[in-house]
């Protein structure tokens, strides 16, 4: 700081007046998080805060330059300008681009679940797919994905832990999966885990079930960043929330990151104690809000962009119109009009889209269908016992029946990943993942999985 003593005391003390003022005027815990991590300068006539990172920059111009300005004249009052700055970031700089970390794929994980026991796992299950170059960027998530670009760039430093919450389909668990990739691009050996809320129960009975509790401490102890996704589902189950708690204070004590996902915000998850409720407002958070029609259709834009079919404006304007509140739904969409004018070789036309979402666009407007209720449906349709759909045999044509069942159930209900694989006679959330992504490739080679997918569409939304 090059600055020179003034009479009215030091530079330091000036600067310390500075925050305190600013302090009374924010509140602390604003204070804390936004303007506690900028370094103030004083040199000359001008005043620079340099901010850690760009989020935190824009952030505060945005919100506090009104705030900055008037406290920086009372504090020196000769006229000058304040400036809002980037500290340089060595790390993003000095880390040559190396060639893309291994992704683990789907059937990767499909392979692992088959072949190794649970708690031998530890990859840190990141989609390729879930990427930040993939997050369309939009006024209802703007600000979880600038906070979670800083945490990825920044881990453990200024916003931890990081806490996101929406609805479902909102892109919550892409964005977890992005931090993760970011991180491990920017930090080839940083050690990255993602672990769904209801794996991390599982592991944690059954490490208690084998007497590992040992080994489970240290897997999840030892990441530099934790994401916890979908931490609603620790409610009420004392027993890990009490782990989860030491996980959390091991992992922050270290400086190493939590990123932690929700469906709602810390102060309505009710039956989490007050303790760790207040832990997860100690960072920064943030929710995503439902997208609107300019984001639907970027997404869908960006979608089509990457299929093999080319999609016209009007039809995709069409589909970002009349799938509102869920991108998970708005890509579901797209992928039926697109497998339907695929397989029966016609182009796509605003009138082939009508027609294949008739009955998604009734859908919006109805009640959420259950698990069972899809289960119910498919076991009638194919003319199997529902026993047979949640128990364990591998044959064919059954797994691919069950595998027809979780697809529909990720499309038409807001249940998460391991809360299908429940209703399914408790499997991992990476074979529902796997029974998804089968089925829509599916949809666009197999006419017979098209037709019987839709027939059993129709059907749920006439009972
Ligand atoms: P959540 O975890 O909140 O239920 P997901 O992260 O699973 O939601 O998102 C649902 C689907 O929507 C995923 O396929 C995801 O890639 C996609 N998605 C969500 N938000 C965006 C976005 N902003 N840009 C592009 N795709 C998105
Ligand atoms: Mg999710």
């Amino acid at each position: 700081m090059g600055a020179l003593q003034t009479p009215a005391g030091s530079v330091d003390s000036k600067i310390e007046l500075f925050h305190s003022r600013l302090r009374d005027v924010i509140g602390p815990a604003k204070w804390e998080t936004w303007i506690k991590p900028l370094d103030v300068i004083r040199d000359g006539d001008t005043l620079t805060l340099e901010a850690p990172n760009r989020f935190n920059a824009t952030w505060v111009t945005d919100n506090y330059t009104h705030q900055i300005n008037e406290i920086a004249s009372s504090v020196w009052p000769q006229p000058f300008e304040v400036s809002v700055t980037v500290a340089p970031q060595p790390e993003a700089v000095t880390i040559p681009v190396e060639a893309k970390p291994y992704q683990p794929t789907l059937d990767d994980h499909a392979r692992q679940r088959i072949d190794e026991p649970l708690e031998q796992r530890d990859t840190s299950n990141l989609l390729a797919r879930y990427s930040f170059e993939n997050f369309v960027v939009g006024a209802s998530n703007r600000f979880a994905h600038a906070a979670s670009q800083a945490v990825a760039e920044q881990p453990g430093r200024h916003y931890n832990p990081l806490f996101i919450y929406a609805g479902s389909g909102l892109g919550k668990t892409h964005l977890l999966h992005a931090v993760g990739q970011h991180r491990l691009e920017l930090s080839r050996s940083a050690v990255v885990k993602y672990v769904t809320s209801e794996n991390f129960f599982n592991d944690f009975i059954n490490s208690i079930r084998r007497k590992t509790m040992d080994d489970f401490k240290a897997r999840y102890r030892k990441a530099n960043i934790l994401l916890v996704d979908d931490v609603q589902f620790f409610e009420g189950k004392e027993m890990v929330l009490e782990e989860f708690f030491h996980t959390f204070n091991s992992l922050y004590e270290a400086g190493n990151q939590l990123v932690i996902s929700s469906d709602r915000s810390p102060r309505e998850l009710k039956t989490i104690e007050d303790r760790l409720r207040s832990r997860f407002e100690w960072g920064l958070t943030t929710d995503i809000q439902s997208p609107d029609v300019e984001t639907r259709l970027a997404i869908l834009r960006k979608n089509a962009a990457a299929g093999e079919i080319r999609v016209p404006q009007d039809v995709l304007s069409f589909i970002a119109e009349n799938v509102a509140d869920n991108i998970r739904e708005l890509e579901g969409a797209l992928t039926r009009v697109s497998a339907f004018a695929t397989l029966t070789h016609e182009p796509v036309t605003l009138d082939l889209a009508t027609n294949v979402l008739r009955d998604v666009v009734k859908l919006q407007s109805a009640a959420p269908l259950t698990a069972d209720s899809i289960i119910s449906a498919v076991a009638q349709y194919y003319e199997i016992p529902k026993t047979d759909i949640v128990g364990g045999s591998r044959r064919q044509p059954l797994a691919r029946q069950r595998q027809v069942a979780m697809y529909l159930c990720r499309e038409n209900t807001g249940l998460s990943l391991p809360r299908i694989g429940a209703a399914f006679g408790g499997r991992d959330h990476t074979t529902v993942m796997h029974a998804v992504e089968k089925i829509t490739n599916l949809l666009q080679t197999d006419k017979a999985i098209y037709d019987q997918v839709t027939a059993i569409t129709q059907q749920l939304r006439t009972t």
